[in-house]
């Protein structure tokens, strides 16, 4: 595999980053995720402007459009010949000496690389997820996508112990979201329920494009927080991000969603997503 590490291209043995980077030491980097299908990025503009906005509420001062990040997402893509998968891409502060205090004159690091990964045919499309529910325990910016993973790491781990796929964390009562996705219920009315965007949550890409769908068709959406009651006795449940689309989920805590299997709602949303992604695919 072919990365890209601050201005160069090399062989993935040949990268490196220094251990005094701030991204190693305090996990003070953010990053963005982009989904790659027939050799084509999805929502690439959504994820930059995301990824602005994470520089900004850590105050890493990188010049966006200096980058071409474009331009590097393009020829990564090339040189591994990816041709469904997708782009990882981290920014961090830079290397300093290590201290608590950010240092004011950093030049940030930039890393990419690609996974192969087969995103529109996955077993879990078939039989969905099983998810467990966890106190939500992260820090309180969720809203910024920052590498600093471990407490989702440490629960999705959990979850697979337990033979589930997955967890739900879930503070003050309701769903927050998965451990790298956000979570939605469709009610026994058909109304699709939604926590909204707030520190909470990580303001899901996917998310966003699964809402105005829904809006477009005539579909209630509500953006309200839910139980895990209420997410056991809706008619379906679904996963959205962007590696997984729109991933049904058949248990929450062993209790079955609807008949416990995929439901027709959420294979249409999924279908209708991957259409219109793959329509506007940037190359
Ligand atoms: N929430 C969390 C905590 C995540 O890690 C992710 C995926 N990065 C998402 C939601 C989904 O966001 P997106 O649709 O932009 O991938």
């Amino acid at each position: 595999r072919i990365v890209y590490v601050n201005g160069e291209f090399l062989p993935e043995d040949a990268a490196c980053l220094s251990v005094f980077d701030r991204g190693v030491l305090f996990a003070d980097a953010v990053y963005e995720v982009t989904a790659v299908v027939d050799g084509g990025m999805v929502d690439f503009e959504a994820h930059q402007q995301r990824l602005c906005r994470s520089l900004a509420e850590l105050g890493i001062d990188f010049d966006l459009r200096a980058a071409g990040l474009l331009e590097l997402h393009r020829e990564l893509i090339r040189r591994n010949a990816l041709n469904e998968g997708l782009v990882y891409l981290q920014v961090s502060r830079g290397v300093a000496d290590r201290s608590f205090l950010q240092p004011t004159t950093c030049q940030p690091s930039v890393v990419l690389f690609t996974q192969a990964q087969s995103l529109l045919e996955t077993a879990a499309t078939g039989t969905g997820l099983r998810v467990i529910t966890q106190p939500d325990l992260r820090w309180h910016r969720r809203d910024i996508k920052t590498t600093q993973l471990l407490y989702p790491s440490m629960m999705k781990t959990l979850a697979v112990e337990q033979g589930a796929d997955d967890v739900w964390m879930v503070e003050g009562g309701t769903v927050t979201e998965g451990s790298s996705s956000n979570a939605h219920i469709i009610r026994a009315d058909g109304a699709l329920v939604t926590r909204p965007t707030s520190p909470d949550i990580l303001h899901g890409i996917t998310r966003a494009a699964v809402l105005d769908y829904s809006r477009e068709t005539g579909a209630a959406v509500i953006e309200r927080p839910f139980t895990v009651a209420e997410a056991q006795q809706a008619r379906e449940a679904f996963i959205t991000s962007a590696t997984a689309f729109v991933t049904p989920v058949v248990a929450v805590d062993g209790v079955a969603i609807g008949d416990g299997r995929p439901g027709p709602a959420t294979h249409r949303i999924r279908s209708h997503y991957i259409q219109r992604s793959r329509e506007r695919l940037q190359y």
